[in-house]
């Protein structure tokens, strides 16, 4: 079994207690951490890492991505939400390819290595595609093939009936490393017949839903005029909720919707750069969601061409500040909470429960941090310094499952020049080959 040893770092644990051990050692064997602290004497390892400076916690575990969408960033800014969605996005992704996504999300990937991402939950198409992206890359994720359920004709990829299968199929795949759940879109795409559908599969199969919830305010109210219940209310009639669900945004709920996924432990990723960037408001802040007994949120990218960065070290920042300020209280959402979301959080949420907790026996899915760096002095608090202060770059190591990564800053399982290559080569065939067709539909 192979084993790596780091020696003499400063370890956040996030544990229950929030301990922080300094000058400790962690011993590697295998997936797991055997050894944390000290190690016992006349110990080997394969490899040693000098953790002198450096400061050492679990990975960051992006709980709702579209990791493909990297080809879209830069290219769809400072447009309001209809515009930038139906005359950007969904007329760049009706050109998409399967090598679209591969590329796309392999770009995704070299990115969140870099800045100590471990694991994301990623809800796009073609997906087989993105399963080999995290074989290749040696990261964990959660897969989800997102389907309309309005007929084949008008999905993304081989059909619903193909890309519910992926889900099964996929399950504990690369070596345990891929989860998968099943992916209706939205309460306001699919239609009721089909989310029951969904519910019956993951009860068939044991499989999670991850789908987008109560983003807006309209979409509240078309709900409740098509349906007399707000989303919320009937995704919880129709038995989603009956299964571990990830309900991205929830922005707009009232009260009975924040005490219904409050009881079903239901899992909420909040992506604060999304909401800014595209102005959406935030009716119900994490504050209301934590008052209404919701335990379980977590944080995420969403898509990069909404969000630009994979980098979770600005969303926990941003999620912090947006909070403090939409609240007008700096005490809201403090770091090291944010800090759990973004890891033990949501580890739980994709499915890897036993990480984003560094302790003997845990999966070994952790990052350096370089602290010889002068943003990163004096080192009052390590905490508050990895919150507020600390950059992707600023992360020199990632293992994952105690597989190194990346090694002083350099990729060991991909590609990336070759990835940098191809991934802008096929963004630039994308948004031109649309260009081209919306030219000729207008003439
Ligand atoms: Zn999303």
């Amino acid at each position: 079994m192979s084993s790596l040893w780091i020696k003499n770092a400063t370890v956040v644990t996030l544990d229950a207690d929030g301990t922080v051990l300094r000058n400790a050692d962690i011993f590697i064997e295998g997936k797991r951490i055997k050894h944390l602290g000290t190690v016992p004497p006349n110990i080997t390892a394969d490899e040693v890492i000098d953790g002198t400076n450096c400061v050492a916690l679990p990975g960051f575990f992006n709980a709702h991505t579209h990791s493909p969408m990297t080809f879209e960033r830069g290219w769809a800014e400072d447009l309001p939400f209809p515009r930038w969605l139906n005359e950007k996005i969904w007329v760049a992704e009706s050109a998409l390819t399967p090598d679209d996504v591969y590329w796309g999300a392999a770009l995704a990937a070299c990115e969140m290595i870099r800045s100590g991402t471990v694991a994301f939950n990623d809800h796009y198409f073609y997906m087989d595609r993105v399963a080999q992206v995290v074989e290749e890359s040696g990261m964990k994720a959660t897969l989800t093939w997102c389907t309309f359920g309005i007929g084949d004709d008008k999905e993304v990829g081989p059909g619903a009936d193909a890309q519910l299968a992926f889900s099964v199929e996929r399950q504990g795949s690369a070596d345990g490393r891929i989860h998968t759940s099943l992916g209706p879109h939205s309460p306001y795409v699919c239609p009721p017949e089909f989310l029951k559908r969904v519910v019956e599969l993951a009860e068939k199969h044991d499989l999670p839903i991850h789908l987008h919830v109560a983003e807006s305010l309209p979409q509240v109210e078309n709900s409740l005029k098509r349906y007399g219940q707000t989303p919320v209310e009937q995704l919880d009639a129709l038995g989603i909720f009956d299964h571990p669900t990830v309900a991205a945004h929830c922005l707009a709920l009232n009260e009975q919707d924040i005490a219904i996924l409050a009881h079903k432990g239901v899992y909420v990723p909040r992506t604060p750069i999304t909401y800014m960037k595209l102005a959406m408001p935030i009716r119900t802040p994490i504050s209301a969601l934590q008052a209404g007994g919701v335990q379980r949120i977590a944080l995420g990218s969403d898509g990069p061409a909404s969000n630009g960065t994979m980098d979770m070290w600005e969303i926990v920042r941003q999620a912090v500040w947006l909070e403090k300020y939409t609240q007008t209280d700096p005490e809201a959402l403090p770091g090291d909470a944010a800090l759990r979301m973004a890891t033990h959080v949501g580890a739980q949420a994709l499915g890897f429960a036993e990480s984003g907790v560094l302790a003997e026996g845990r999966p070994a899915d952790l990052i350096l941090v370089d602290f010889r760096r002068p943003h990163l002095r004096p080192r009052h608090d390590v905490i508050a310094s990895l919150v507020h202060l600390a950059k992707g770059a600023d992360v020199t190591h990632v293992v994952v499952d105690g597989r190194l990564l990346m090694r002083n800053r350099e990729l060991l399982t991909l590609d990336e020049e070759r990835i940098l290559y191809e991934a802008e080569r096929h963004a630039f065939r994308m948004v031109n080959q649309n260009m081209q067709q919306m030219r000729e539909y207008r003439a």
